[in-house]
């Protein structure tokens, strides 16, 4: 048995409507819980046919590539700072690795056509080598 919350009748612990005032003894908190469920719902499908669009119009827009030209730019001795300037952008952590206190990293970028692509090697924080394959 439990009580009716609105007037305190003991009634059937699985009625659904108190029989004495014919009060629903649904929880408030799952009614609302159920009803912000069905707009966040709501929302989620807004959100992501939204998101399907936008993401492909930045795409274009916030590419960041490295062309021939840049990379003729790029020297040894370098820091990986000078390198980024030139690009325009952060490269893509490739490898990070320590030996013997020396740190070395491999950066690379991507041409314009998402293929052809260049590779810094920055070790202790200057540029030793630099490979590049099929850019214009
Ligand atoms: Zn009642």
């Amino acid at each position: 048995m439990k009580k009716c919350k609105y007037c305190q009748t003991e009634i059937d612990k699985k009625a659904k409507i108190c029989p004495q005032c014919h009060k629903s003894q649904a929880n408030p908190f799952f009614t609302a819980l159920r009803i912000i469920l069905g707009i966040f719902i709501v929302f989620i499908g807004i959100g992501v046919i939204a998101g399907i669009g936008s993401n492909s119009e930045e795409k274009d827009e916030d590419k960041c590539y490295i062309t021939l030209e840049e990379f003729n730019k790029i020297e040894n001795g370098m820091t990986y700072d000078q390198v980024k300037d030139i690009v325009g952008c952060e490269g893509t952590v490739n490898s990070d690795t320590e030996i013997m206190g020396s740190k070395m990293t491999i950066y690379s970028w991507y041409g314009k056509d998402g293929i052809s692509n260049a590779n810094v090697n920055i070790q202790d924080n200057k540029l030793i080598n630099k490979t590049q394959i099929g850019l214009k």
